[in-house]
């Protein structure tokens, strides 16, 4: 099915940057794996960022830097074999390797309603979790604090204004007030990325800031 609801400019380019929490970058790479739409934006901001290191006046390293480097690397393990690709079920690559594996691996705990949760282990600054909503339920406790975003792994959630499929990214916050409802005929399985309110606003205006000066 192709994916519908995407990641706005602002979050792709905080993610490029290397600046949203933890939490939020998972979800952002866990979107654009699943998302050629989103990988080709995300290049060009990726390509912004490079232009801007072109143009940093350079800072001398210490004399021996060079040298250093090259002795650590020259003392790194040889990589004997490539890792197999994590991908691993309903689970992308990115979201595998928090999970430690697929489905199987998650260690879920109830909420309530026949929903289930599992908190991912994430830095502090925003909280990731998988949520496990039955088909036909309603997700409960759905106040927005900050922002929240939610991409559908499996199913489809839908609220008042729209639809969400696999692959889809819902992009909340404090203004929305919604029900989403699991559709009929499938369980949905959703990775969420909240954040403690005004974190993240005041981000983006502070990152958008010297990427458009140039
Ligand atoms: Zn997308």
């Amino acid at each position: 099915m192709k994916i519908r609801h995407h990641l706005s400019d602002q979050l792709l380019m905080a993610y490029s940057v290397g600046q949203l929490p933890e939490a939020f970058n998972l979800v952002v790479a866990t979107h654009v794996s699943m998302c050629d739409e989103c990988r080709a934006r995300l290049a060009s901001f990726d390509a912004v960022g490079g232009a801007l290191i072109e143009e940093i006046d350079e800072i001398a390293m210490g004399e021996a830097a060079l040298e250093a480097a090259l002795a650590r690397i020259d003392g790194l393990p040889q990589a004997t074999r490539t890792e197999p690709l994590k991908t691993a079920g309903i689970f992308p690559a990115p979201l595998a390797d928090y999970v430690g594996g697929d489905l199987s691996a998650v260690r879920w705990r109830r909420i309530g309603g026949g929903v289930k949760q599992a908190i991912l282990p994430t830095g502090r600054s925003a909280t990731a979790r998988l949520l496990y909503i039955p088909a036909g339920v309603a997700v409960p406790d759905h106040g927005h604090r900050g922002m929240e975003l939610t991409l559908v792994l499996q199913g489809a959630f839908a609220d008042e204004n729209d639809r969400f499929d696999r692959g889809d990214i819902e992009i909340a916050d404090e203004e929305v007030e919604h029900t989403p409802v699991a559709l009929a005929g499938e369980d949905c399985i959703c990775l969420a990325a909240t954040d403690a309110p005004l974190r993240f606003r005041g981000l983006v205006p502070r990152l958008a800031q010297p990427l458009f000066r140039i």
